[in-house]
């Protein structure tokens, strides 16, 4: 502090510095030493409480970061993966060897299984075989699920990526049409089992459906198998249709008959009930053509009848 350089106190510290027993308020007191005549502060209590500054910036600590970013960024620029395999757990060349394997085995059997599916003619058969591409979907499908890193690439990937939607199309395709069948095969056995025109016309309206929704498959892996069902569905429902207009026939000749018999029986009855008039009035041969005496009429009008006496009476 300089001695020659006057300051002035009003008792009152400036420094935000609390002094134990001196200060207090006072009439500004000029001095010239280092401490207040009036109250005893030190000079530094009157000089008001630098601001602080902000610390300076760690320059050293910046250029040092950057350097070090700036060369991590020219490395990665000439040497994109150098990084990413420090992170990143790269296959190795087995296990590569391994997918490939395991991709080449699954896309075979279930381009086989798609064969088997095209090829079977049952239901059961073709329940199989989708069942079967479900599976070698799903093997195919777990190598899609392994982390494909551009630096680490399963060499497999690519032909996973390619094969496996055109399979699920496939499976969704062959569902449809296995789906169709079902119901199909159900209303064959019912066309084949049907005995009234109601339940031939259930049936032959069933296959109706069957061909209609055969249709609705429009896929052209399955072109051929469905036109292939189409045919067996329209020739099922010829077969209906001829089995229906038999049937129609056969109702019509027995209504007809029915109704010849009845006219000749309603024929006979009349015949009848003539012969029995005349033979009230009358002689009539009896079985044995021997003549009897006339039948007395009763006085109610009615032909007395004694099987006793005359044998061929009627009652
Ligand atoms: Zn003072």
């Amino acid at each position: 502090m300089s001695q020659n350089s006057n300051w002035k106190c009003d008792g009152i510290p400036k420094n935000d510095i609390t002094y134990k027993d001196i200060g207090g308020k006072h009439e500004i007191q000029e001095n010239f030493g280092d401490s207040c005549s009036a109250c005893g502060l030190p000079k530094e209590s009157m000089a008001i409480a630098p601001p602080l500054l902000p610390p300076s910036p760690p320059w050293g600590w910046i250029v040092g970061t950057t350097i070090v970013v700036g060369g991590i960024i020219a490395i990665a620029m000439v040497n994109p993966c150098l990084f990413e395999r420090l992170f990143v757990k790269c296959p190795t060349e087995q296990e590569n060897r391994t997918y490939t394997s395991r991709y080449t085995s699954a896309s075979q059997q279930a381009s086989e299984s798609l064969n088997k599916f095209l090829k079977s003619g049952d239901l059961k058969t073709m329940q199989t075989a989708r069942e079967e591409l479900n599976g070698f979907i799903e093997q195919i499908g777990s190598l899609k699920k392994l982390k494909n890193e551009k630096c680490c690439p399963i060499d497999v990937y690519p032909l996973v990526e390619k094969e496996l939607p055109g399979l699920k199309a496939n499976l969704i395709e062959i569902d449809a049409f296995i789906s169709v069948e079902k119901l199909g095969v159900e209303i064959v056995n019912l066309g084949q089992a049907a005995q009234t025109i109601d339940e031939l016309e259930k049936a032959k309206n069933g296959l109706k459906n069957a061909i209609a929704s055969i249709d609705k498959i429009t896929s052209p892996f399955l072109a051929e198998k469905i036109n292939v069902k189409r045919g067996e569905y329209q020739k099922q429902l010829n077969i209906l249709d001829e089995k229906s207009k038999a049937l129609d026939e056969k109702l019509k000749q027995e209504r007809i008959e029915k109704q010849r018999l009845a006219e000749e029986r309603q024929i006979e009855e009349e015949r009848q009930r003539q012969q029995e008039q005349s033979n009230n009035f009358g002689y009539s041969p009896s079985d044995d053509g021997v003549l009897r005496n006339p039948r007395v009429p009763k006085k109610d009008g009615l032909p007395s009848c004694d099987v006793a006496l005359f044998g061929n009476c009627k009652p």
